[in-house]
Parts: C-alpha cells; sequence; structure tokens
C-alpha cells in the first residue's frame, strides 16, 4: 500500500496548516525517524537556503520560489515599480503611491515634497514606513517635512488620504495570490479574502491615531474599541471578502471592473519580477496582496507579503484561511505516485552524475527504477528528447539554473506494477504548451493569468510583458465599456489554442466564464 504524504514544517509555521494536513491524511516528518529527504512538503514562514532548491527531489515541493523578495521587501517593490513604469509608461503602473527609499532618495523626495507641498489647493500627506518591519510596526504618517524623523532605512510613501470608508472607517483588502510557476508565469487568486478595518473613525486631524489609519490586525486588535459595535462594520476588525462583496452589490458601481482592475494589479507586479524568478517546478508561493480602495473606487497597492499570516484571530479568519488552505494543497497537485517517495526513496535511488551520457547510461537509465542525473541545459533537452520512449514512463526535470538540470526518470512498472503516473513534468520554462493548459480553478482559486490564448503565448519561451500589457489593458477596457471584442471573444487567430482556453473572470460571486461574458456584452 502506497505510505502517506509527509510534511515538514519549520519552526513557526502555521499551526493551522498543521491541523490542516493532518486532518487530509497527511503524517508530519519526524527526523528521528526519517530521512533528511523522506518528506513530501516542506513548508516555511522564512526563506529557505539556495541548496535546498538544488536539491529537491520530484516528490517534493516547497512553499516558496526563490528570490521573491524582489517583491515582498517594500524598497525593492518601490524600485522595481518605478523600472517598469519607466519601461511600460506610468499609466499602467500608476496602482502604487510615489514612493521614495532614505536615505538614499532624500533629495528626490524633498523636489517631490516641495512640488506637491499644497496640490491643488489640498494639503499633501506622507507616510513612512520601515523597510524591515512588518505588522504596522514603526509607521508615523506626516504632513510637514519637521516631522519626518528616522533613524534606519525607511520607505517614505504618498498617503492616499481619501479611502473609501465603511461607516466612517477605513479599510483595506487582503488578497490570497498563489503563484503556481513563474516560468512560464501561472498566477491564481483566491475568490475569499478579508478587509481589514481601522477600528477608530477616520481623522486626517489626528495623523498619530494609528488606529484610525493603519489597518493592520496585530495593532487594531489592542485598539480601545476592538470590541464595541462601529456600525455597519460590526465588532472586531474583519470581514470576509464575501461580506465586502456583499457590500459593494449595494452600490451602484461597475463591479467587474474593480475586480479587473485588482487582478490587473496582481499581474503588473508579478511581472516585475517573473523573468529574475528562477524557475523551480516544484515550487509554489502564497502572497498576501494589501490593496486600498480610494473613494473613486480607485484600487491602490500598498504592499505585497511574504507568508502571509494563517493563525486565526477571528470569525472572518475562521472563515477563509482553512479553505485557503486546503485549497492551496489541491493547487500543488499532489498524486499517488507522490506517495511512492519512500519506496522510491529506500530501495530504488541511485543518483547518477554525468556531463555526458553514454550508451551504456542510456541502456542503464531504462533499467533503473529510479535516477536522478544532472546535466547540462543543451543535454538536457537531447536527454528529454531520448527518454520519451515507449519504455520509461515518467519523466521529470528540475531546473538549477541557466546551465543545468536534475532530470528524474522512473521506470513506473518496477514500482507500482503496470499503474500509469498521473504527473509527468517534461521540460523547464517550455512545458507548458498550449493543450497543456492548467485548470481554470482548483477550489476558490481562479486562474488569473495566463487568461487567454495570447497571455498563454507571450508568456511561454520569452515572456513579451508588451504584448501581455496590452491584453490586459484591451480587457479592463471592455469591462469599463461594456462592450464586447471578436478578437478577445475568440482569442488570438493565429494561435491553435483559440477553442479551448477559456478563463473565469476572478471576484464576482458565482465568475462568469470569460469568453461567455464578452459575449453577452452588447
Ligand atoms: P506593514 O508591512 O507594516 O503592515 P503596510 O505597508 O501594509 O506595512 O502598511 C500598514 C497599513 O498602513 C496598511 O494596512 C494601511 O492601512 C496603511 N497604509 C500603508 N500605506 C499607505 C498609503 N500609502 N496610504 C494610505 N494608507 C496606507
Amino acid at each position: 500500500m502506497a505510505s502517506s504524504l509527509v510534511f515538514r514544517l519549520h519552526d513557526r509555521s502555521p499551526e493551522l496548516l498543521r491541523e490542516v494536513l493532518l486532518e487530509r491524511g497527511w503524517e508530519e516528518y519526524d527526523e528521528r525517524k526519517q530521512e533528511e529527504d523522506d518528506w513530501n512538503l516542506y513548508w516555511r514562514s522564512s526563506a529557505f537556503h539556495s541548496s535546498e532548491y538544488h536539491n529537491l527531489l520530484p516528490w517534493q515541493r516547497l512553499n516558496h520560489h526563490p528570490k521573491t523578495f524582489g517583491i515582498t521587501r517594500k524598497d525593492c517593490l518601490a524600485r522595481n515599480l518605478r523600472r517598469m513604469r519607466t519601461t511600460f509608461g506610468s499609466s499602467l503602473y500608476d496602482f502604487s503611491p510615489t514612493a521614495f527609499n532614505l536615505p538614499n532618495d532624500y533629495t528626490r523626495f524633498l523636489a517631490e515634497y516641495d512640488k506637491l507641498r499644497l496640490y491643488r489647493g489640498h494639503p499633501v500627506y506622507w507616510i513612512c514606513k520601515p523597510v524591515d518591519l512588518s505588522r504596522g510596526r514603526g509607521i508615523f504618517i506626516f504632513e510637514g517635512i519637521k516631522d519626518l524623523v528616522y533613524d534606519c532605512p525607511m520607505i517614505v510613501q504618498r498617503y492616499i488620504s481619501n479611502p473609501l470608508l465603511i461607516s466612517g472607517y477605513k479599510f483595506d483588502l487582503r488578497i490570497y495570490v498563489c503563484v503556481k510557476s513563474f516560468h512560464p508565469l501561472t498566477v491564481y487568486i483566491h475568490q475569499e479574502g478579508l478587509v481589514r478595518f481601522a477600528t477608530e473613525k477616520y481623522n486626517l486631524s489626528s495623523l498619530q491615531n494609528l488606529y484610525s489609519h493603519l489597518t493592520n490586525t496585530s495593532i487594531n486588535r489592542f485598539g480601545p474599541f476592538y470590541k464595541t459595535q462601529k456600525g455597519r462594520v460590526g465588532q472586531g476588525c474583519k470581514w470576509t471578502m464575501s461580506k465586502f462583496r456583499h457590500f459593494l452589490h449595494s452600490l451602484d458601481i461597475n463591479e467587474l471592473l474593480l475586480w479587473q482592475r485588482i487582478n490587473n494589479i496582481i499581474t503588473l507586479t508579478l511581472l516585475t519580477i517573473a523573468s529574475s524568478v528562477p524557475s523551480c517546478p516544484n515550487c509554489l508561493e502564497l502572497f498576501g496582496f494589501d490593496i486600498l480602495v480610494d473613494i473613486k473606487f480607485k484600487p491602490w497597492l500598498l504592499e505585497v507579503n511574504y507568508s502571509p499570516a494563517l493563525t486565526l484571530d477571528c470569525q472572518a479568519d475562521n472563515l477563509v484561511k482553512k479553505g485557503l488552505i486546503s485549497d492551496l494543497i489541491d493547487l500543488m497537485n499532489y498524486t499517488s505516485i507522490d506517495r511512492l517517495r519512500d519506496r522510491a526513496y529506500q530501495k530504488h535511488k541511485h543518483l547518477c552524475f554525468s556531463n555526458e551520457i553514454t550508451e551504456g547510461e542510456k541502456e542503464g537509465f531504462r533499467g533503473s527504477a529510479f535516477c536522478l542525473l544532472l546535466v547540462n541545459q543543451h543535454l538536457a533537452e537531447l536527454v528529454s528528447a531520448f527518454l520519451l520512449g515507449p519504455v520509461l514512463h515518467g519523466l521529470g526535470m528540475l531546473w538549477l539554473g541557466p546551465s543545468s538540470a536534475i532530470f528524474w526518470v522512473d521506470a513506473w512498472s518496477s514500482l507500482c506494477g503496470s499503474q500509469k503516473p498521473e504527473r509527468i513534468q517534461v521540460g523547464g520554462s517550455t512545458a507548458q504548451t498550449g493543450k497543456d493548459i492548467p485548470p481554470v480553478r482548483v477550489g476558490n482559486f481562479i486562474r488569473t493569468f495566463p487568461f487567454n490564448a495570447a497571455t498563454l503565448k507571450a508568456s511561454q519561451h520569452k515572456l513579451d510583458v508588451k504584448k501581455i500589457t496590452q491584453e490586459l489593458q484591451q480587457l479592463t477596457g471592455l469591462l469599463a465599456s461594456g462592450q464586447s471584442h471578436d478578437r478577445l471573444c475568440k482569442g488570438d487567430k493565429d494561435t491553435d489554442d483559440d477553442d479551448c482556453f477559456d478563463s473565469l473572470l476572478w471576484g464576482p460571486k458565482d465568475p462568469p466564464l470569460l469568453s461567455q461574458f464578452l459575449m453577452n456584452l452588447e
């Protein structure tokens, strides 16, 4: 009988994850009983060491892609967005408040501060945040330069002073985004999420009152009004996204357009690092995007959280996070093959490191039950072509970097009789052909990228950011105008996948298929 899947949690990793995995029949890794590599999922709240990516085995997954700090560190995010704004235009990358890294950008900040001091006759406010801290720690808001006092690296950002309020309270949205792959870029956004409220009414004449200006739960749960009824907000400081959706419904706005603009922010932000993240097919990452909506219903990106909190503080957390984790595990796509880990590991593992494949070795691979092979990239392609022969039923590959890769090859007949493997990975960045389209939804995770044949094509091989941004703009334009357009309904004419590629519109309750939705427009 196949054994259980095994998870390994590092230090402070979330209790809720342990609970969900145990309920699903997983076993927890025990270093006293198990070998170092004898696990299927290794989860850390902090970053993995690069060697942990290099030594991954086919049945193993990690919960972070390498090098995603380009969007999760406040200073790197500001820098990357500025670069994209310069390349692709400020009208496209206009969703994050102007930001400066201090002390380096101090002079540039001063120039902007002077320019905006009295913007159209209104005062301008700034928010200053420590680069290395989270959960609202060390943040302050100011109007006059004399109040800008800091003693560590900070980011100073234009303060969005006209937020949409509910019963007078400021809020932001925590959107859960899963990047299943960066090569090719494959993104899912969860339908559920959280709305996080400040616990004192919004008031620009008391900039020091963090309970009025910050929406972090870690701050507001200690506020004097956390437990009291606060108008429509109610007790506590969180709603589920479903409740927010219900609230939006009561307003006369183009809801779909709001969701799509948030979706655009997420895709455009991920595009800033997509080509610089090394490929790692066995990794997947959950990000928490914090979005503020202003009074004109324009969404703004505040920050991207690495390892968003998965603790349970209140009823809204209970409703959202358990389902989120469960859907995330489903996205990891474990199959019965991964359960054969222990058999492959203990009985049949042979490591062959080679720069050259001889005829004798080819025969050896065919006969061996399990084999790992380190090859250079050029050779990897040759081996991939060669090994797709009738004798071997499974072939996997892990890119180690631009110049090398590990192949894993398994003769499944010797491990599991005639059982055919359900998961076969062939090729790194070119693995996803038009015929291999990621599912439109997994639980409440909706695939938001690629969303049509053109974006699929533009994300295979070399990432064509310009083309992707054009497609995003076109779709957003249609949603804004309520007008249909043949090309988007049918996909790119020069692509084979037009008929089979469809997506769901992320955001609304019971999300419609994009093709049907567009066809129904006038
Ligand atoms: P942290 O990582 O410490 O949580 P954030 O950037 O998320 O830092 O900021 C904390 C809170 O401050 C946000 O949840 C939001 O309520 C408020 N905030 C942050 N930046 C802005 C901004 N530019 N305009 C308005 N409010 C902001």
